[in-house]
């Protein structure tokens, strides 16, 4: 009888230990500003990196990123995706294979699809501009912040300038650094020189800064308060396509792979995430293909551009790799998946399913 009541207890230990851990899990959220599948999945393309209209210094980007096969060129691309998230993720959205990813909004443009992505359903009737409006809608950001577990563990990083009010800064209490904002209260030594060195290294751009700032910001956000939900919003990929450069395009690309895969190493040697925490990475829009100067552009009248993808890899995802079967997902799918995980409802106003990842 004695042995019997020993061995419940021990089984309830380890049923609280496994319950506990479930809820205790953390999301990295990422998206790079309209960066294409056709790149994700294929590498450079051969219509453009050998195209001088977008590419000066062609010997040099070629050796970089040509290769005679797309498997190969994709992972001289992003070689962390595809030498290691292929093996313990999930890689979707490759049209070739089958695996689609769209964008539910009619808009096609950076606002209605970061405002999907961040609150699972489409707005066209309110969010019809990338103006700094604030969000009449409320992002998983601000509910996970609002819950007793999440209370103060959420905060977003991006490049561009709008994102404080498309996570309705004032509103959702979600700290945001964004645009060219420098680091504010207890300052690290790192963070000081961040400051120093954003105000010294000019952007090409008036409202989007340069992705190294935000990365580093985000960073050393992580060590130091250790947030539960974090999103960090690349941009340069846009940027760079809108102004049909190609060579910074890829080289964006290439970095941007670089500065997850560090993230990921820094997750898996500290004792607050190691082993805890889910990566989802995506994209607000994709771009054109045909004619092909429409690669630098998007929106409605852009044929395409509401193709996207969504990798994802960490705690509990299934190593699945790239997904090569008929599949349909949408951005919509990605707040209640990410609200799934972390132990919290999901609100009935939300449109999309979540995602069994
Ligand atoms: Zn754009």
């Amino acid at each position: 009888m004695k042995n019997k009541i020993l061995l419940l207890m021990a089984a309830l230990v380890a049923f609280l230990k496994i319950s506990a851990q479930d809820s205790d899990t953390k999301v990295i959220l990422i998206t790079l500003d309209g960066y294409r599948w056709q790149e994700l999945f294929t590498g450079a393309d051969p219509l453009l990196i050998g195209n001088k209209d977008y590419v000066h210094e062609m010997d040099v980007l070629k050796e970089a990123f040509w290769r005679e096969t797309p498997e190969e060129r994709r992972e001289a691309l992003m070689p962390f995706f595809w030498t290691q998230v292929s093996k313990m993720g999930q890689l979707h959205g490759n049209r070739n294979l089958g695996s689609k990813v769209n964008l539910t909004n009619g808009m096609w443009f950076s606002y209605p699809g970061y405002n999907e992505i961040l609150t699972g359903t489409a707005d066209d009737k309110n969010i019809r501009s990338n103006d700094k409006i604030e969000n009449p809608n409320t992002t998983i950001l601000e509910r996970y912040n609002k819950t007793s577990e999440g209370k103060g563990k959420v905060a977003a990083f991006g490049s561009w300038d709008v994102f404080p009010f498309i996570i309705n800064e004032k509103r959702s209490g979600v700290p945001v650094n964004a645009g060219f904002e420098t680091a504010t209260g207890n300052l690290n030594e790192r963070e000081k020189f961040l400051n120093e060195l954003q105000g010294q290294v000019p952007s090409p751009w008036g409202s989007v800064r340069l992705d190294a700032f935000t990365h580093h910001y985000a960073l050393e956000h992580m060590k130091k308060e250790h947030p539960k939900l974090l999103y960090i919003s690349y941009g340069e990929t846009d940027d760079f396509a809108h102004d049909g450069e190609y060579q910074a395009y890829l080289k964006s690309a290439h970095n941007t792979d670089a500065l997850i895969k560090e993230l990921w190493d820094f997750t898996q040697q500290d004792d607050f995430y190691k082993d805890q925490t889910v990566f989802i990475v995506t994209t607000d829009h994709g771009r054109g293909t045909e004619p092909l100067d429409t690669w630098r552009s998007h929106g409605a009248d852009i044929k395409g551009a509401d193709q996207v993808w969504m990798v994802t890899f960490g705690k509990g995802v299934q190593p699945l790799g790239e997904v090569k079967q008929e599949e349909q997902l949408f951005s919509n799918q990605f707040a209640p998946t990410i609200l799934k995980i972390l132990n919290t409802s999901i609100p009935k106003e939300i449109k999309g399913q979540p995602l069994k990842i």
